[in-house]
């Protein structure tokens, strides 16, 4: 396969590979000294010499990677890296030949590629990252692009690789809510122009393509040449060799939740994956075979969680012999919750791959089954995954017929009324939030819809692909009002690439978030609340129906009642901790247990 790196400049990134970490250059350049709206630098405006010094640093760094093995690199054009700024009229303000009309604006990627080209010979692999549709106010037009797709087409490029909005652009691009494929329509649209022009250089087409069916459809439908991915091989990195086996059903896909990926890259951690622990701790975190059958134990785990799910299954892939007990009728646990969210989804992908390991690794799946300490007395090791159940807010007259939880809404689809107050504001709440102003409809299954609701639009009407009427959400399908006692910013705890994303989906929503209150009392008015620790105001909530959000604690009767027996068991997911309780932590905590059983 071939190997390639991203050469990128301005905010000078330079991906170490395998790592997951980043690097960031103490000094920020720009072509204008414009501050990025998501950058905490000013940069330097760049001098003519040191335009210089940047081309002279890109084709260094791709014949360095020439010299290092790589059979091509891909130069970052898009994203609003220091390529895509120059390009642009709104962060380019120069008078020098770098600046002006677009013939100069473009200047500087066509620099890089033809010098980069005569630095690594014709047979390396050059592949440009063309920004394809901005997404951010005073964007490119489409005739700027498709000039400079075809000069770099002409001018060196190998292969044209699409590239969707800036970062500091305030629409999705590669979260779980976009739907698959959003933008391939973008790339087809250029491959109209490359065939008009007679060029015949490959595009490629990104963001959100996550399974093989979704690539294979993109080729058929005529969007591109190529697909490009890059998360679903950290959550599958034997993705492509399972596609060709035609074991797509195998294939641990991405669900685009960006948590333990680019939001730990961003808390300066090593990004890994949610789904797969392993991604990029493979030497560190080994599913070793037992050693030999005497060492093959009978090891009980109990809850078909994501936790349970990943103890029993690696586990049973070293050899063990592994009894997964689950009370309900499916697995999954919280899973079952997520995938009726709009906008998750792909949950439904991560349960299917995680049925398929149970299988696969030869895993016993008793369900309906909720076991007592005696009914594990002939195991060897237990594993609690027994999950959470709802922290109760002891809220006066929460016995009112008009209070649920969330389970009563997300599992067992109970009736909710026009005026809901959601009490609790973590996960959980705008997720429920989220659920009730939807109505049952998913814009992330509507591409239309979602491309309405961000206010996206052809880049050939628009300058950026921002839709002039901005955007337009459809009216909610219910009041909703959503609580907690802290005071400060709702959802500022969410994921941080994501949690934008929710607070805006509310806000068109005409969520009404409301933080710093005290939970009075619950009626047939409403809800009451107080605010301030004084309690000095207080006001009735108009609602038909109230929802419980307000997190979790560990359900752990079952391992008490081991522990007091003197029975040594295993804590994982939920049952050990609840509070800030993801996914991610327990999956990754019960592989590692289950690495070393
Ligand atoms: P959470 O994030 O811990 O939030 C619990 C909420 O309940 C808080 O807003 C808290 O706010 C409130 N609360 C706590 N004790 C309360 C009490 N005694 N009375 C009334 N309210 C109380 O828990 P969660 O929402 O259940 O989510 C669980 C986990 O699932 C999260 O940590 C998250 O990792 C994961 N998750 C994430 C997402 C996402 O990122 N989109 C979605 C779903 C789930 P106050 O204490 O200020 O009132
Ligand atoms: Fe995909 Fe989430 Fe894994 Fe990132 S953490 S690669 S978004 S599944």
């Amino acid at each position: 396969m071939t190997r390639a790196v991203h050469a990128a400049g301005g905010k000078i990134a330079l991906q170490i590979l395998h790592t997951g970490r980043y690097a960031y250059h103490p000094l920020a350049v720009a072509p204008s000294r414009l501050q990025s709206p998501i950058s905490p630098f000013t940069p330097f405006a760049l001098s003519s010499r040191g335009v210089e010094r940047q081309i002279r640093a890109f084709v260094n760094c791709a014949a360095k990677a020439r010299e290092a093995g790589y059979d091509g690199v891909e130069i970052m054009g898009s994203e609003g890296y220091l390529i895509n700024q120059f390009l642009s009229q709104a962060t380019n303000l120069r008078t020098d030949d770098w600046g002006g009309d677009y013939s100069h604006r473009m200047r500087l990627p066509l620099e890089i590629l033809a010098r980069t080209r005569e630095a690594v010979g014709p047979d390396f692999i050059l592949i440009y990252r063309l920004s394809m549709i901005d997404l951010v106010p005073g964007g490119s037009a489409w005739d700027e692009i498709v000039t400079l797709g075809k000069a770099v087409a002409r001018g060196g490029a190998s292969i044209v690789n699409t590239g969707i909005g800036w970062h500091e652009a305030r629409i999705p691009t590669i979260a779980t809510s976009v739907p698959r494929a959003a933008f391939a329509w973008v790339t087809q649209k250029m491959k109209a122009e490359f065939a008009a022009a007679g060029i015949a250089t490959p595009l490629v087409a990104s963001n959100r393509i996550n399974t093989p069916e979704v690539a294979e459809q993109v080729l058929a439908d005529g969007c591109a040449d190529l697909v490009s991915m890059a998360r679903p091989l950290l959550a599958d990195p034997a993705f492509v060799k399972k596609a060709i086996q035609g074991r797509a059903d195998r294939i641990n896909t991405c669900i685009a939740c960006n948590q333990a990926c680019l939001d730990q890259v961003f808390q300066n951690r090593v990004s890994s994956c949610l789904v797969n622990p392993r991604a990029c701790h493979e030497t560190e975190l080994v599913y070793r075979p037992i050693p030999t059958a005497a060492a093959r134990k009978r090891i009980a785990v109990v809850g078909a969680g994501p936790a349970g799910l990943t103890a029993a299954t690696v586990a049973a892939e070293r050899g063990h012999e592994v009894h997964l007990f689950e009370a309900a009728p499916e697995i999954g646990g919280q899973l079952n919750m997520a995938k009726v969210v709009p906008g998750k989804e792909e949950f439904h992908e991560m349960l299917r791959y995680l049925a398929m390991r149970v299988q696969d690794t030869g895993v016993a799946l008793h369900l309906n089954r909720r076991v007592q300490a005696p009914d594990l007395a002939g195991f060897d090791e237990v594993v609690v995954a027994t999950g959470v159940s709802p922290r109760d807010p002891h809220i006066p007259g929460q016995e009112h017929p008009k209070v649920l939880s969330y389970i009563d809404v997300l599992r067992h689809g109970q009736p909710v009324g026009e005026r809901v107050a959601v009490i609790g504001a973590g996960g959980i709440g705008f997720d429920v939030a989220e659920f009730l102003v939807e109505g049952g409809h998913s814009t992330t299954l509507d591409l239309p819809a979602w491309q309405a609701e961000w206010g996206i639009t052809d880049p050939a009407l628009a300058r950026g692909g921002l839709a002039p009427a901005g955007p337009q959400a459809t009216p909610p399908a219910r009041q909703v009002t959503l609580l907690r006692r802290k005071k400060g910013k709702l959802g500022a705890g969410l994921g941080k690439t994501t949690g934008w994303i929710h607070r805006t989906t509310l806000k068109r929503k005409l969520v009404e978030m409301v933080g710093g209150v005290n939970y009075e009392r619950i009626a047939d008015e409403g809800l009451l609340v107080s605010y301030g620790e004084k309690r000095e105001a207080s006001a009735w909530i108009a609602c038909d129906s109230v929802v419980l959000c307000a997190g979790q604690v560990p359900l752990r009767e079952l391992a008490d009642a081991l522990q007091a027996q003197g029975r040594c068991v295993h804590l994982v997911g939920g049952a050990l901790e609840a509070g800030e309780l993801d996914a991610n932590r327990a999956i990754d905590q019960a592989a590692r247990l289950a690495a070393r059983l």
